[in-house]
């Protein structure tokens, strides 16, 4: 049934795409990474002509006209683009991130660059922007996966010592719990809740830890409160058959349910039907909660990675007859460095992705990694200090911010020497032989910039770090 429906779908898109071509963009990345952000400011440099001089079809003058259309699926809700620019540009305050999925629709009309196929009328791309949260991604391993086997693997992972502390009530709460007892949903909701309770703990700002299954624990969207999302992982007895009724019992079968209700409608009617995909990374949070964050970014990776191309064999594998044919990882909020380090937080990214793309046996789809801003909150200065100039940043540090001791109220600039990130990547995924680690990164969250004068000096428009660099490799050659 669900090879027949997204075959069907697949057949739709395909309908609608001969007479207006389309091209569905998948933008995720775990919370917080700068999905929002990215669609806000990837629209409006569109919309308004912005500076973009890699992305060959503005800066080459092609793009006739920009604009928002409906989009086709009206059961999703809509990406709310204007009120997420009014945030950013009259409140200079950042927009509210994504909690969702949602949706949008924005059409292109360009003259194709070559001449043959100038003689035709110009041409029209409808880029549909699909936002979702990445914890879903990392939901789709669960399908394959029963529930001892899940109830096995979480578990293990809430004892490692990067985890302990967190885990603990939950663990707690585990210890002497006869799971073949007859279920009761007081039980069930305590063991959820303190689940819950732990994954979310560890994705606070000082741990950063990255990969935590089942998604909608942490972003549970419409589903709250349901028996869906009212599970645990317990300690089970390999290969013992549990009563149905019992808490080992009620729990696998709320799991089952989480699959069924939650996970395959997402793959089915979202991920299944992308074709290209940009995945967005907070490595420098990552980077500065230390190197257990570092590595637990790279394995939240690997796992999303293997959803791009799963194997043949599995549900997966099965279903994708529409394969995403280039994903590009981005490093967001490159901003929040000088541009020297910029080469270097993109070689972070491409070491933990590489390993990621081996282990995961990705082949096929062209990837690339950018270092990134969608919006460039800050400016490049230097400050010499005796004999030496230090490569600095200028911001407005958001009101509340603070470094060393000094309170910033939200007008005042200031700047800020961020740090280096070291050359020798492996310094970051392991503390050094002493046990030292590196000196944090300074990170202050910066207030939105002003709109500057794109290149003709006629338009206002948002400043960014490479985003035309992301859009040429996404969107670049179906408007060649
Ligand atoms: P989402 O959860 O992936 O939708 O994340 P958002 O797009 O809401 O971004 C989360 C936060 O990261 C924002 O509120 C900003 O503080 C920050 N951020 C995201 N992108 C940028 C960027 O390009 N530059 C800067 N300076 N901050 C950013």
């Amino acid at each position: 049934a669900d090879e027949a429906r997204i075959a069907l779908d697949n057949l739709a898109d395909r309908g609608a795409h001969l007479f207006n071509p389309t091209l569905r963009l998948g933008v995720a990345g775990l919370s917080r990474a700068g999905k929002t952000v990215f669609i806000t400011s990837l629209v409006h440099n569109l919309l308004h002509g912005g500076r973009l001089p890699l992305f060959d079809a503005q800066s080459g003058g092609r793009i006739a006209r920009s604009y928002l259309q409906e989009q086709p699926d009206a059961g999703v809700p809509r990406f709310q683009y204007e009120e997420h620019i009014r945030t950013v540009l009259e409140d200079r305050l950042w927009p509210q991130s994504t909690r969702a999925i949602s949706e949008l629709r924005l059409t292109i009309e360009y003259q194709s660059a070559s001449g043959w196929s100038r003689l035709f009328a110009p041409g029209r791309l409808s880029l549909d922007i699909v936002d979702y949260p990445g914890e879903w991604l990392l939901d789709l391993p669960l399908l394959e996966k029963d529930y001892a086997t899940f109830s096995r693997e979480a578990l293990e992972r809430a004892r490692l010592p990067s985890r302990a502390k967190m885990a603990e009530p939950f663990l707690a709460l585990l210890a002497g719990l006869d799971v073949s007892r007859p279920a009761d949903e007081p039980t069930s909701q305590r063991l959820s809740a303190a689940f819950a309770a732990y994954l979310r703990a560890c994705r606070e700002d000082r741990t950063a830890l990255s990969t935590l299954p089942p998604g909608r624990f942490l972003m549970p969207g419409d589903l709250e409160g349901s028996p869906a999302l009212t599970f645990a992982p317990l300690p089970l007895e390999p290969d013992r058959a549990y009563d149905r009724d019992s808490l080992a019992g009620i729990h696998g079968r709320r799991f089952e349910a989480y699959k069924t209700i939650v996970v395959k409608p997402f793959f089915r009617e979202h991920f299944a039907r992308l074709d290209r995909q940009i995945l967005l990374v907070d490595a420098l949070q990552a980077i500065n909660a230390g190197p257990e964050a570092v590595v637990d970014l790279e394995a939240a990776l690997t796992d999303i990675l293997s959803c791009f191309r799963p194997g043949r064999s599995s549900w997966l594998g099965s279903l994708v007859t529409r394969r995403i044919d280039r994903l590009l990882v981005a490093a967001t909020k490159a901003d929040h460095l000088h541009r020297d380090s910029h080469g270097r937080l993109e070689a972070v990214v491409r070491r933990l992705v590489d390993d990621a793309i081996e282990r995961a046996q990705f082949s096929g789809a062209r990837t690339e990694v950018v270092a990134m801003a969608a919006i460039r909150a800050t400016r490049e200065a230097s400050v010499t200090e005796g004999a030496d100039r230090l490569p600095v940043i200028v911001g407005t540090p958001i009101a509340g911010e603070t470094i060393g001791g000094q309170r910033f109220d939200g007008e005042t600039e200031t700047a800020v020497f961020p740090g280096d990130l070291p050359e020798d990547v492996s310094r970051l995924l392991k503390a050094d032989e002493s046990g030292d680690r590196l000196d944090p990164l300074t990170f202050v969250r910066f207030r939105p910039p002003r709109l500057e004068r794109n290149e003709a000096g006629l338009k206002l428009s948002l400043p960014h770090i490479r985003l035309d660099r992301a859009l040429q490799f996404l969107i670049g050659d179906k408007l060649a």
